[in-house]
């Protein structure tokens, strides 16, 4: 198992944010994690990659107890990327795919040939070699969100860990990105804002509501008009798609009957 999460507790200090949640994903899998607002999603996210220390329970990552593991071992472990208007970098695109690199190396320990052919790589696998001298904070969110996984990218690791990855994007680039992704062949668990995405991308679901798992399973068994309605509230018409045989969910506005 990539990652093992069992009874994991947060409170902001006003209520719990999450109430002793479990979940799993083994090597290889896509894992998305969904709910409503305010579900937990990025806390949980966060107590795992390590930017909030849990108040109880255990998270193994390779079988390994990530809460005593020396960050830098974890974050050679782990690439995160988080939603694009929420880094306010203001440095060149090559820099900030550099920093993916800052596990592999010691303090102050300049760039070397590695590591400078991995960022010109990981720009280049994401189209970008062309942006390498551009100001992250004058590009457009598609472009800024390409440059966070160019720099997860550049530090090599097996396991993703993505927030909400395409909120606020075109639908192109909301393809581009989970295309891209899932051609890498990691282990990934994402926060999912978008349900058809969900559907589409991912081979099992973890369903957060006020921070409890309330459902999990395939985006089939998840997925259902009676599911979708205990947990946001809204009616849709879901069928199978005949070209994805995925899923493919439409929310019923009021006055719409089935
Ligand atoms: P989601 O990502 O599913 O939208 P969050 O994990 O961001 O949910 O939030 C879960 C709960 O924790 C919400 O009630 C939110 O208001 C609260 N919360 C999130 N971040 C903070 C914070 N920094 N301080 C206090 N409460 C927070
Ligand atoms: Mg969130």
């Amino acid at each position: 198992m990539k990652l093992e999460v069992k009874n994991l507790c947060y409170s902001y200090g006003d209520g719990d944010a999450l109430k002793g949640i479990d979940l799993e994903v083994a090597e290889g899998e896509f894992v998305g994690l969904i709910g409503p607002n305010g579900s937990g999603k990025s806390t949980a996210l966060k107590n795992i990659y390590r930017g909030l220390k849990p108040d109880s329970g255990s998270i193994l990552l390779d079988g390994e107890d990530l809460l005593t593991m020396p960050f830098k071992k974890s974050a050679l472990k782990m690439a995160v990327v988080g939603q694009e208007n929420e880094v306010p970098f203001d440095f060149m695109v090559e820099e900030i795919v550099a920093m993916g690199r800052s596990p592999h190396k010691k303090l102050f320990e300049i760039d070397n040939e590695d590591d400078k052919y991995m960022v010109h790589h990981a720009l280049e696998h994401l189209g970008m070699e062309n942006m390498a001298k551009k100001n992250y904070l004058h590009l457009s969110g598609g472009e800024k969100q390409r440059v966070l996984i160019a720099r997860a990218v550049a530090q090599e690791s097996d396991f993703y860990i993505l927030d909400e990855p395409t909120n606020h994007l075109d639908i192109s680039y909301q393809m581009q990105i989970f295309d891209f992704i899932r051609r890498l062949n990691v282990t990934v668990l994402s926060a999912i804002h978008d349900l058809n995405m969900a559907a589409l991308y991912c081979d099992r679901l973890y369903v957060l509501k006020n921070g409890e798992i309330v459902l999990s399973g395939t985006p089939e068994e998840v997925l259902t008009e009676e599911n979708i309605m205990n947990v946001y509230g809204v009616r849709s018409s879901v069928t199978t798609n005949p070209i994805t045989g995925k899923v493919s969910i439409t929310f019923l506005p009021a006055g719409i009957n089935k």
